[in-house]
Formats: structure tokens, sequence, C-alpha cells
């Protein structure tokens, strides 16, 4: 005989579902906002998305799928592994696609975190980590940073028998400081041979720096070590969700299993293709960053503002604590001049304002809008 149980039968249950543990210790990613006050052209500077969109060839292949809507694609997203492939040098093998690169993060925490477990990022990491350890029941260790920085030995410091994952964004976000990678090197070989590192090389395409690595080959020849990267920033795909890991066969293979059977679009495979080999669109767009970061900087540090170095597409500027000068009322006065940017209270860092790097009229409006600003208060 089937016994129903009342709500009172079991002790410690509940009379109504429950998240797991962990789940209601999350607090929603907040994006940045896509709205202004102001009328004319609104520059949104708030999500590091490129201003030149995706290449026109990626554009025109995501059309094309607009005629096959109906049919599956392929779960193996290989015609985009081999691309990838090719155009890096790796082996197809080795990649795993996903819808974005949230979805990888998320899925290496389903894959590696027991309950309890605990995975490391810094001070100012991206949010996605603590919220995808989080939601597969492990615990966020966060480790403080150096001027801004990862900090290895103090990640290496936070290492217990209970950690399991490393998250490292190379460059940082929202930070936009990066390690070079004999510091990541060191990292490496300080981790335990179980605990897996993964470098987030989101922003990698942007970086000009000789002692910068995105983590290609140590992904390639060690057995811990993962490299996520995302068709959402310098190829212009973001809305499309798309994003990739590259590891060793064992981590590769676990993730295959657990990923849903078609979780990459076939328009976004087809327009990844496309985006990928595109070489040129993807230099050009470096191209137009390297120099604006350098004027911008320059430029905001010329008002007096504080501008942390970045060598990704965007920049986190620190505002004075000073009476109408605070970086609220420059996210309020930039809004009113249609110019969205970032706020970071969310990452702890309620002084500064991210600002991505824009088109051209994008970038001199926030320079006159910011000198606007400061001139204005004092
Ligand atoms: C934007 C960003 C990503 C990319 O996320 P997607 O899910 O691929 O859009 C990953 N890591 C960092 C640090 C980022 O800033």
């Amino acid at each position: 005989m089937t016994k129903i149980a009342s709500q009172q039968d079991d002790a410690g249950k509940s009379a109504r579902p429950v998240p797991r543990t962990g789940v209601l210790e999350i607090s929603p990613y907040v994006p940045g906002k896509s709205k202004a006050h102001g009328t004319g052209t609104l520059h949104k500077l708030s999500s590091n998305e490129t201003p030149f969109g995706p290449s026109p060839k990626a554009r025109a292949a995501y059309g094309a799928l607009g005629g096959a809507l109906e049919l599956y694609p392929d779960g193996a997203s290989t015609a985009l592994r081999e691309a990838i492939g090719a155009v890096h040098g790796i082996h197809p093998d080795r990649i795993v696609c996903g819808a974005g690169s949230d979805e990888i993060l998320n899925l290496l925490c389903q894959t590696y975190l027991e309950s309890g477990d605990e995975a490391i990022h810094t001070a100012h990491g991206f949010l996605v980590y603590k919220i995808a350890t989080l939601a597969a029941g492990g615990r966020p260790v966060v480790v403080p940073e150096r001027d801004l920085t990862a900090d290895v030995d103090a990640i290496l410091a936070a290492v217990t028998t209970r950690t399991r994952i490393v998250f490292l964004a190379n460059p940082n976000n929202p930070t936009g400081t990066y390690l070079p990678f004999s510091e990541v090197r060191r990292l490496h070989e300080g981790l335990p041979g179980h605990v897996l590192l993964v470098l987030d090389a989101a922003y990698a395409e942007y970086v000009r720096r000789n002692d910068y690595e995105s983590g290609m080959e140590l992904a390639a020849s060690a057995q811990n070590v993962v490299m996520t990267r995302t068709f959402s920033k310098i190829y212009g795909l973001a809305s499309l969700r798309l994003g990739w890991c590259f590891g060793p066969e064992h981590i590769i293979d676990a993730l295959n299993r657990v990923r849903g059977p078609f979780n990459v679009s076939g328009a976004a495979i087809a327009a990844g293709v496309e985006a990928v080999r595109d070489r040129g669109f993807v230099d050009a767009a470096v191209a137009h960053n390297s120099h604006w970061l350098e004027r911008l900087t320059g430029a905001l540090e010329g008002l007096g503002l504080g501008v942390t170095p970045s060598v990704g597409n965007f920049i986190l500027v620190h505002f004075p604590d000073e009476e109408g000068r605070r970086a609220p009322d420059a996210d309020v006065f930039l809004l009113s001049r249609n110019i969205v940017v970032r706020r970071m209270e969310s990452y702890g860092l309620p002084a500064a304002l991210r600002i991505t790097v824009g088109s051209k009229a994008a970038n001199e409006a926030v320079i006159a809008a910011l000198g606007a600003f400061m001139g204005k208060a004092g």
C-alpha cells in the first residue's frame, strides 16, 4: 500500500520544493543597462560589446539558416570545431562548444564539483564564477588581489583539500588587468594535479603584450588546465550565445557527457564558422581598440580620473570621493547624454565605472561628457 506522506511526516522536509544548498545564496547576475534618458544616438558601453558588429560573412551565414529552422543542429558542432581548430592550430577533438562561455563555466562546475567542494576566484573576478559554483552546490572561495590584479601567491595560499577548481580570467573583467604567462605557469605549477585550472580568455584577441598568452599551450599539454573562449566580444555574436573550451581529452569527454545534446544552435554554428575565419575583420577591430584604449586612458587621466591600465576592450575608471563627482553622479550625468556604462557595485567597486571602448563617435562622446562632468563641479 502506498502511503502519501503528509507535510509534517518527514522532519526537515518542507511543504514545498526547496532548491539545493547554495542556490538561494546566488545574487542573480545583473547585466549592463541598455537604455538611457537622453535623445539622439545611444552609446551602449555597458557590456563590452564590439562597436563593429559581427563579420558580414557571419551575418550572411546566420541569415541563410533562416530557411532550415525545423532541422536539429549538428549536436557535435563539428564544422565549428574544425574551423576553430584550423585557425588556432589545435585538434578539434579537444574542443567543446557551448551556448556562450557561461554555459561552459557552468558545465565545468557541474562536472567537477561535489556538494561542498571549493572553487577559487579572485576578489574582482567575473561574477559568473561565483554563480556557477553555487549553482553546482560548491563553495566559492574569494581570494584578495594586489593592485586589482590576480595574486598567484594568494591563490595558492587559499588551496585546501576541498579545492577542485581555480578560475582565472586573463585578462580579467571588470579590471582589465592581466597576468604575464610566467605567473600563470607558476600558478599551475603550484596547484595539486587534481585541481582544475580554468583560464577564461574571453578578451585574449584584444591583448597586445609580449608576455601574454591565452593559455592554449598549457591547456594543450597539462592534464588539469582548460582555456575558455567566447564569440560574444571581438566576434560580435553575443546575442547568438557561443563559446568554446579547449583542454585535455579526459575533460572534453566528461563535458560532452554532461552538456545538452544540442546545446549550440545551428545559426550559432554557421555564424561562428565564418566569424572565426575572418581574420582581417578581427585584426581591424584589434587595431581600433588599441588606438582608443590608449586615447581614452590618456584623456580621462588628463581630467584627473584614475584609470586602471587595461589590455581588454574596456577601462575601469575611478572617480573622486567628492560631493557631486562620485561614480553614481557620473553615471547619471552620462545617462543624460545617452551614454550607458556599467556601475560596479556588484563587483565591490562602488567608486568606479566600467566603460567599454566603443566607436570613434562613442569614445569622443565619453571624453567630452566626462570633461563636462569634471569641469562642472570644480
Ligand atoms: C564577457 C565574458 C565572457 C563571455 O561570456 P559569454 O557567455 O560567452 O557571452 C566570459 N568571461 C568573461 C570574463 C567575460 O567578461
